[in-house]
């Protein structure tokens, strides 16, 4: 017999339209995990756990709709080129991380940025593709001692000078410093609520899920915040076929959004 867990097995309907795919890449060991465990839960640990693929989905109820946010935390060395590229082509915000006190995984983040960058304009037939591409470029480990920096602040932000949608930030996962900022930055620049910001909303957990969905939940549950996120405890990576059949809708629905505009323009 299944185990039901209350929560546990409701089914939140997300619409599809406030569904967003946050993808994580850089080197090996820069603290990209860390960051998104900052975000998830608000912890760090000092023991390193290599990645292969980590997949998370936080759902959120904000003044009474449903948003939805997979995270796709990314092994620093990908054994598969081709399965990074579905990565990149699957994620609407992307946030790039180095060790400041790395140089090496500097050098991957000027490869990332250039290769998301060519993988989505290929996707949108355009020449380039910044404009919509909500990117954040995270320097960590900013709390060691300056005399272990390898990278300066300047070339940081060179590589988000020239677009609206990037932009530089220097963290620490570890003393959980600028991490907040440079979410609220990523969320503003795509567009999405602020209220997604692990700080600006009421963490909820599996046991109100059955609820979670209900325009009355505010009402009844919680009433200083409008805002609730929930982490989704049996998210799975999404399988290759569904990842495709992802980028094609989403491919379609901006279609449609660009001809509508242009009908509006006209
Ligand atoms: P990933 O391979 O990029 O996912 O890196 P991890 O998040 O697993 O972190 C690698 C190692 O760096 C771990 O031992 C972390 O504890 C450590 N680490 C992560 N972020 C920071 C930070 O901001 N400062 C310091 N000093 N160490 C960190
Ligand atoms: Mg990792």
């Amino acid at each position: 017999m299944m185990k039901t867990m209350s929560g546990a097995n409701c089914n939140l309907n997300v619409p599809a339209k406030n569904s967003y795919r946050m993808v994580v890449l850089g080197a090996s060991r820069v603290g990209k995990s860390s960051i998104v465990s900052r975000f998830l839960n608000g912890r760090f640990e000092d023991q390193y756990t290599p990645t292969i693929e980590d997949f998370h989905r936080k759902v959120y109820n904000i003044r009474g709709d449903m948003y939805q946010l997979d995270i796709l935390d990314t092994s620093g060395n990908h054994p598969f080129p081709a399965m990074r590229r579905l990565s990149i082509l699957t994620g609407d915000v992307f946030i790039l991380v180095f060790s400041l006190d790395n140089r090496e995984s500097f050098d991957e983040v000027k490869r990332l940025q250039k290769q998301i960058l060519e993988v989505k304009s290929c996707l949108k037939n355009k020449t380039k593709e910044s404009a919509d591409l909500p990117m954040v470029i995270c320097g960590n480990k900013n709390d060691h001692s300056e005399i272990f920096r390898k990278v300066r602040t300047d070339e940081g932000e060179d590589l988000v000078s020239s677009d609206e949608n990037c932009a530089y930030f220097e963290v620490s996962a570890k003393k959980n410093t600028n991490v907040d900022e440079m979410f609220y930055v990523l969320f503003s620049m795509a567009k999405l609520p602020h209220e997604m910001s692990p700080s600006l909303h009421r963490k909820i957990s599996i046991q109100y899920g059955d609820t979670f969905q209900q325009k009355s939940f505010r009402m009844r549950r919680f009433k200083d915040m409008d805002a609730y996120g929930m982490i989704s405890p049996f998210a799975r990576r999404p399988s290759v076929n569904s990842d495709l059949k992802y980028i094609k809708s989403k491919v379609l629905r901006e279609g449609q959004s660009r001809e509508r505009e242009k009908c509006t323009v006209q």
